[in-house]
């Protein structure tokens, strides 16, 4: 190992750590949304109408609340507006296997 791994290694570790960070505090923030009634603004949890991740879009949410059909938008019991089944934001929380 030289020190462009270790030092990669140190940034790739940050960045990990930084984007644990943003999601608790989001979802801290969440869930004052929530106790007050309002929820968070798409720009807020980074919300996407496209999830980049297999198994990471809203429809694989525990907080997506589906539409009539499974292609309809739904809606997000903490993020704001219509929300595509195929998006996905920080807050993504996974739903549990069955
Ligand atoms: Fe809501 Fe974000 Fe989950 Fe989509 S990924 S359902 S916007 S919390």
């Amino acid at each position: 190992m030289d020190r462009s791994d270790s030092i990669s290694r140190r940034v790739a570790v940050q960045r990990g750590f930084g984007a644990m960070a943003t999601v608790v505090m989001f979802w801290g923030a969440g869930s004052k949304a929530l106790a007050a009634g309002n929820k968070l603004p798409k720009p807020a949890v980074q919300y996407t109408d496209s999830g980049a991740q297999k198994g990471m879009d809203c429809d694989d949410c525990i907080q997506f609340v589906p539409g009539k059909t499974p292609k309809d938008m739904g809606t997000c019991k903490i993020v704001v507006g219509d929300i595509n089944p195929h998006g996905h934001c920080l807050a993504f929380s996974p739903k549990p296997k069955a």
